[in-house]
């Protein structure tokens, strides 16, 4: 038992296969194997996240409230959990068109998948969740490990009360809301598959997993103004143009211990961290935690003395 029930399941499973649904909705032996490889992909970066818990990335998309930390914690342990096991905790149909159980599928509206729950209406208060996951078609062409994380927003919705925001699904928009409002963000389903992605993940495969769902936000003050800010930030932005409108990717490569080097004396932000972009969780580290960084930044070498034109102190 969870020591608070704010978003956690109080109801039942209900593991019938929705009436409605027709053969049309029914997964082929190859969309199963596709499901299974998607789910599969996903897991290491899971299973990492949940082992090594990040406090400022849960920072960053849940808020700070203490009174619900041990549910999302929870709930985010338990949808790990059952991303395994497709075929006994939970089933897939698979939509080819919006027919029968699959009717909320309807293509050009945005929806990848789908999940459902149902109250008797003289106690609404007492849920059962669905357990069987809608697949869209809209899915179907998209990369294996993204539609392993979009299972993991379905069964966040199944194994928890949490929903999705109205303020939809884009990363800007959900790290905002865990800044103004914590529990709005605890009970929306993208913010835990975005916190798992990207404490699971390196930068450079969540940037590129994540890359449907907006740009990159640093927090509500720093975000990107374009979806490859990832790709030309690697090269460390330094005091230019590209440090505001990339300012979330330009944060974290900026605060490698390598740009730091290159930018020497300048360092973006007012925080404290060394990030390295390679590992998962932003491999971030506090310098004071660490060995002194040597503050004499290294001689310039020739070549750069010449591309530099001086900015090195060359000459
Ligand atoms: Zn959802």
């Amino acid at each position: 038992m969870p020591n608070s029930q704010f978003f956690a399941f109080n109801g039942e499973y209900d593991h019938a296969k929705p009436e409605n649904a027709n053969a049309r909705n029914e997964c082929s032996a190859t969309q199963l194997a596709w499901l299974e490889r998607s789910v599969d992909k996903a897991m290491p970066a899971l299973n990492w996240s949940i082992a090594n818990e990040n406090e400022f990335l849960f920072k960053k998309w849940f808020g700070e409230s203490t009174r619900s930390d041990d549910d999302v914690r929870e709930i985010l342990t338990d949808t790990t959990n059952v991303m395994t096991q497709m075929g006994s905790f939970w089933n897939p149909l698979c939509c080819d068109d919006a027919s029968g159980a699959c009717d909320t599928c309807v293509p050009g509206t945005g929806t990848q998948a789908f999940v459902t729950s149902w109250w008797y209406t003289n106690d609404p208060s007492y849920t059962y969740n669905v357990t069987w996951v809608r697949v869209c078609a809209a899915m179907y062409d998209s990369p294996e490990i993204e539609v392993g994380f979009i299972m993991f927003h379905e069964l966040v919705h199944v194994v928890s009360q949490v929903g999705d925001s109205s303020l939809g699904y884009g990363k800007g928009p959900l790290v905002g809301l865990a800044a103004q409002s914590p529990e709005a963000a605890r009970a929306s389903a993208n913010n835990y598959m975005l916190y798992a992605a990207q404490n699971g993940l390196s930068f450079e495969d969540y940037d590129a997993l994540s890359n449907s769902w907006g740009a990159n936000s640093f927090d509500p003050n720093c975000t990107d103004q374009y979806s490859n800010c990832g790709d030309i930030a690697k090269d460390c932005c330094g005091e230019t143009e590209m440090s505001s409108y990339c300012c979330a990717s330009c944060m974290v490569f900026d605060n490698t211990d390598h740009c730091r080097e290159v930018n020497y004396p300048y360092r973006p932000g007012h925080h404290n961290l060394v990030f390295d972009p390679e590992q998962p969780g932003l491999g971030l580290h506090s310098p004071d935690s660490t060995a002194p960084v040597n503050p004499t930044p290294n001689p310039p070498t020739e070549e750069q003395c010449t591309e530099a034109d001086g900015v090195f102190g060359c000459g």
